[in-house]
C-alpha cells in the first residue's frame, strides 16, 4: 500500500472528536476539492505491507493499559487502494475500533461491516459536485456518519435538501455539517462556524455542527 504518513494525534472531527487516535493516511486521490487541506497526500508515498502498517500502528498505540484503541484510515482517498478492506480487517482483528474517512465517490460496501464509515457528500462549491456514489446510501448504517463540508449558503441548502431527501438522520448515527476552514495562506476562503450554526438553528436541523478540533490544537 502507498502511505503518506502514520501518526498519533487527537481525533478532530465526528462523534469521536477529542479522543486519542492513530491516523493512517493513504496516498492518492481522484478528486480535487477546491478547499482540500491534504494535497500533500496526492502523490508519492512510501510502500508498506498491511503487516507493516499494523506493526507501526501497534508501536504508536503503546502498551497495555494506556493503549490507544482508535484508528482512522484516511487520505487522500483510502478506497482507491485495493488492500484497504484487508487493512481494515487486520486492524479490527487486533482489537482496534476502525474508522474510515472517504470522499463518498467510491463504494464503501467492500469494507468489513464493523468499520465505522465517515462518508462525505461533496457539495456544489467543493468543485466536485455530483460525485457521490448513490449505492453508498444502502451500504451505510446506524454506526456510520455522513459529512457535508460547507463553504457557502448554496452548499448549505444542498446539504439540507440532500439530507432530507434521503432521510439521512434516520439511516446513520450522525449527520455532520462542517464549515470550510480558511486556508492560512489565503488559497481559499472559509465559512464562519457561527454563520453555519445560525443557519442550522434557523432551520431546526437535527445535524451536528462539526469543527476541526485538530486545527485548533
Ligand atoms: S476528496 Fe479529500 S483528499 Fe481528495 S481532494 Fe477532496 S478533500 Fe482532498
Amino acid at each position: 500500500m502507498f502511505i503518506t504518513e502514520i501518526f498519533k494525534s487527537i481525533q478532530g472531527e465526528g462523534t469521536r472528536a477529542g479522543l486519542p487516535c492513530i491516523f493512517v493516511r493513504l496516498t492518492g486521490c481522484n478528486l480535487r476539492c477546491t478547499w482540500c487541506d491534504t494535497a500533500y497526500a496526492f502523490h508519492g508515498g512510501t510502500k508498506y505491507s498491511v503487516d507493516e502498517i499494523a506493526e507501526e500502528t501497534d508501536r504508536l498505540a503503546g502498551p497495555g493499559g494506556h493503549r490507544v484503541t482508535l484508528v482512522e484510515i484516511t487520505g487522500g482517498e483510502p478506497l482507491l487502494q485495493p488492500e484497504t478492506p484487508a487493512l481494515a480487517q487486520r486492524l479490527l482483528a487486533a482489537g482496534y475500533t476502525v474508522l474510515i474517512e472517504t470522499s463518498g465517490e467510491r463504494f464503501v460496501g467492500s469494507l468489513p461491516a464493523e468499520v465505522v464509515k465517515i462518508v462525505d457528500v461533496k457539495c456544489p462549491d467543493s468543485g466536485e459536485p455530483d460525485t457521490f456514489e448513490m449505492a453508498n446510501l444502502k451500504a451505510i448504517g446506524p454506526q456510520d456518519e455522513v459529512k457535508f463540508v460547507i463553504s457557502t449558503r448554496r452548499d448549505y441548502e444542498f446539504a439540507r435538501e440532500f439530507a432530507r431527501a434521503h432521510r439521512l438522520t434516520e439511516r446513520v448515527h450522525e449527520v455532520l455539517f462542517s464549515p470550510v476552514f480558511a486556508d492560512p495562506a489565503g488559497a481559499w476562503p472559509g465559512l464562519e462556524a457561527r454563520q453555519l450554526a445560525e443557519w442550522i438553528l434557523a432551520d431546526g436541523l437535527p445535524v451536528r455542527l462539526g469543527l476541526q478540533l485538530h486545527k485548533v490544537i
